[in-house]
């Protein structure tokens, strides 16, 4: 079954209350596909996302360098940022597919880079700039899988 959710956010804080929401909602071990171009809003939407599982607003920023950050909380939340990775099997060498099953939930931005490697029950969250501080948000269990 196809579940799509389209939103529009007129601002940050619009897009963090969002994913505060959504987080609140995930199972363990659920993973998150975030696209969309830079400055689309991706890293924002893990923030909102880190301060519902851990009660706290620390401060989230991209690990584009790192590839991972993870923060503690009742729900840890593995955050990559696979921009520099060069393709998966990249990915298994340095054994981060052990994070999707290591009871926490993964968010993952540019995870284009492991189609391969994403589980058919990941979630699909697409952002796009609608102008200004607009953004169209969709969410979907389906959206880059074609059988
Ligand atoms: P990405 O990770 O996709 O590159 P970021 O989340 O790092 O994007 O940056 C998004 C930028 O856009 C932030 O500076 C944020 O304040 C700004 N912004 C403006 N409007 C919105 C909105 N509606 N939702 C999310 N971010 C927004
Ligand atoms: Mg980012």
């Amino acid at each position: 079954m196809v579940i799509e959710y389209k939103y529009t956010t007129h601002g940050e804080a619009e897009t963090r209350a969002l994913a505060f929401k959504f987080a609140k909602s995930l199972e363990e071990n659920q993973i998150v596909c975030l696209f969309g171009d830079l400055g689309a809003g991706k890293t924002t939407f893990v923030k909102g996302m880190h301060e519902a599982l851990s009660g706290s607003a620390d401060l989230v920023s991209s690990p584009t360098f790192s590839l991972l950050n993870i923060y503690q909380g009742d729900k840890v939340l593995y955050h990559f940022d696979l921009y520099r990775l060069h393709d998966a099997d990249e990915f298994l060498a340095m054994g981060f597919d052990e994070y999707f099953f290591a009871d926490g939930i993964c968010c993952i931005e540019w995870s284009e880079r492991i189609t391969r490697l994403l589980p058919l029950d990941s979630i699909f969250l697409t952002l796009a700039h609608a102008g200004g501080n607009m953004r169209h948000i969709t969410i979907t269990n389906h959206d880059k899988i074609s059988l």
